[in-house]
């Protein structure tokens, strides 16, 4: 059975290749440096592409160059999608043990070509290369942070990748009459073809839509991030905290603020420097960000100033979580810093209540609270 005439195959997998290597080369130049692995991937995809453009030219040049380079480029290509993956996962790949390894198979299918002539024994070894290569991307992809679409498009394309090379190893043996060859229109040879053509296309795909989730969640990051701490910037806090007011007001909780601002601070940046003070706010972050659960949130207001956010807490549970903050940060865990104390003002809106119009009327009371810890002497919780 003829589907289409497999050269054509290769010929369209070659401009797959080409063109999905432009795509992600300018992706490439346009995304932030921390997202590894694009480069490779453009280089993969041009080499996969290539090699498939010199075996539909089987037969017109020497098999030196059809066979044996466009297998060794093969390789390398997929041996490329796994290091860019590698590199996207935060690992470092190691160039010399895979070299080799790719050397050795092309000595091997030099051998094959001129020595033994054994289609079949290339196909084995073929076969054997893009299952590994196909399962350590699948493995790798699964792991794609975040675990998103793109992580599972992705790992199901080199899943898909396995399984054509496993069905290729195994019927290898009832299958092909060493006449054929690569052109032999075998159902399973054209299957495969088709396969790679698409799964060129497949990969360069999932790639780039992995890459521009894990963008997406680096500028979500930034634009609700204070970048110093890692605590919400004010503009996400609202955001939050308009959702929590709705919430509480529908569901009757209580919701709780917490006002904070360390003490003497401008002593600490006079003393010991402004790069110290900024490791105290550091720290102060830190710590009170581990003193809280879940759904509550810590947002640095400016300067020394965080406000701290707890759904469904009422007033007595927000001012042990305040206590427990002061005295946390009085411990002072670590000695590389200077001593510092915080003050901290609680306010508490109970629903059904009435007692404060709005979010800001809540803050409002906090910041007084805070106000009055600072009068009463400082390192204290106010309500
Ligand atoms: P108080 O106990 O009344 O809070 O006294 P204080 O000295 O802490 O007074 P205040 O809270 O007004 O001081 C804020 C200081 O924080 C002033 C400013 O120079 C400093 N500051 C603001 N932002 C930063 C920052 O990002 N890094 C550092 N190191 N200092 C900052
Ligand atoms: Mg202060
Ligand atoms: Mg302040």
């Amino acid at each position: 059975m003829e589907l289409i005439n497999p050269r054509t195959f290769l010929i369209v997998a070659n401009l797959l290749g080409l063109l999905c290597a432009l795509v992600l080369w300018v992706q490439a130049r346009s995304f932030p440096a921390d997202i590894e692995g694009l480069r490779d991937w453009a280089k993969a995809v041009v080499l996969m592409g290539c090699a498939a453009g010199l075996a539909s030219l089987r037969g017109f040049i020497p098999d030196g160059v059809s066979i044996v380079l466009a297998s060794a480029m093969l390789l390398l290509g997929e041996l490329l999608l796994v290091f860019g993956l590698l590199r996207y996962t935060g690992r470092k790949p190691r160039w010399r043990p895979a070299i080799d390894a790719i050397v050795g198979l092309v000595v091997l299918l030099i051998w094959l070509t001129y020595g033994s002539h054994s289609y079949q024994g290339r196909i084995f070894i073929m076969s054997l290369a893009h299952a590994t290569f196909f399962s350590l991307g699948a493995w790798l992809a699964w792991q794609v942070k975040p675990a998103g679409f793109g992580s599972r498009f992705l790992t199901a394309t080199f899943v898909i990748g396995v399984a054509a090379a496993v069905w290729r190893l195994v019927t290898l043996s009832m299958n092909v009459t060493e006449a054929d060859e690569i052109f032999d229109r075998s159902l399973i040879q054209q299957v495969y073809l088709g396969a790679f053509s698409l799964g060129i296309l497949g990969l360069s795909i999932g790639f780039i839509i992995i890459a521009n989730e894990r963008l997406r969640e680096e500028l979500e990051y930034l634009a609700t991030r204070d970048p110093m701490t890692g605590a919400l910037n004010r503009r996400a806090f609202f955001a939050r905290a308009d959702v929590e007011w709705a919430r509480a007001a529908r569901s009757q909780r209580p919701l709780a603020v917490i006002a904070s601002d360390i003490d003497f601070f401008k002593k600490v940046n006079d003393t010991f420097g402004h790069h110290v003070g900024d490791l105290v706010i550091k720290d102060y972050a830190n710590r009170a960000g581990h003193m809280l659960r879940l759904p509550d949130t810590l947002a640095r207001f400016g300067g020394e100033e965080f406000v701290i956010l707890l759904p469904d807490t009422g007033m007595k549970e927000a001012c042990q979580v305040a206590e427990r903050i002061r005295r946390e940060v009085e411990k002072r865990l670590d000695k590389t810093l200077p001593p510092y104390t915080v003050s901290l003002g609680v306010a508490v809106a109970n629903a059904g209540q009435g007692d404060f119009s709005d979010l800001a009327a809540l803050l409002a009371h906090a910041d007084a609270a805070l106000y009055k810890a600072k009068q009463g002497g400082r390192n204290r919780v106010e309500r």
